[in-house]
């Protein structure tokens, strides 16, 4: 099974990646581990890529593509994989498009979870955090037992910079306008399969493994 994950922050991604490559035995292909991977063992795109990184600029897409290529010709992904974080421009898709036929496979489905913004809001704005410990809650999910105050400690909470609504606000717009074009391309080609992230996350789960289901390996 090839799958590209999509969502937005808050929406779970993460947490259904893990369970989803578990159950069908294929490796998550994030972004992050596949740079970090290809700087480790030292491959000359690896050395390429770690070039812009240690000078805080943005790897460019041939490098970025050719990474993905090598990680996705790798033998363990033979049996499929979980994309994450990759592709998120249109022309890394058709660059994806052209690696997978290189390699003779297709996609079987492009996963888009989708979140009411409202939810995302509540989620991601609720982070408090001990300004003692460290300890974190969350004011809806996950409150601390001293109301205002952390229970383990007494010291006070506060709301991180990142997590007040005009930042998470911002973040859900740039990933959204980002994403648009993104989602359009892969619904022409009859790959894109929404699919409602304002559940539980076991129900989450269950629908798409109901949707990867009616897929033919
Ligand atoms: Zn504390």
């Amino acid at each position: 099974m090839r799958i590209i994950l999509l969502g937005p922050p808050g929406a779970g991604k993460g947490t259904q990646a893990d369970l989803l490559v578990k159950k069908m035995d294929i490796p998550h292909i994030s972004t992050g581990d596949m740079f970090r991977k290809a700087v480790r063992e030292g491959t000359p795109l690896g050395l390429e890529a770690k070039r812009y990184m240690d000078a805080g600029q943005l790897v460019p897409d041939s490098v970025t593509i050719g990474i993905v290529k090598e990680r996705l010709s790798e033998p363990d992904c033979a049996k499929g994989f979980l994309l994450d974080g990759f592709p998120r421009t249109v022309p890394q898709a058709d660059a994806l498009d052209q690696t997978l036929q290189e390699l003779v496979v297709k996609l079987n489905a492009v996963l888009n979870i989708v979140v009411d913004r409202e939810d995302l809001l509540v989620r991601l704005t609720g982070r408090r955090v001990c300004k003692a410990c460290g300890a974190t809650y969350h004011i809806t999910f996950n409150p601390s037992r001293a109301g205002d105050k952390c229970q383990l400690c007494g010291g006070d909470l506060y709301q991180r910079s990142d997590d007040t609504e005009a930042t998470v606000g911002n973040r859900l717009d740039v990933y959204a306008m980002q994403t648009a074009p993104l989602v359009e391309y892969y619904e022409k080609k009859g790959l894109l399969v929404n699919i409602n992230g304002n559940q539980p996350m076991e129900k989450v789960t269950g629908d798409i493994l109901e949707a990867l289901g009616s897929e033919q390996e």
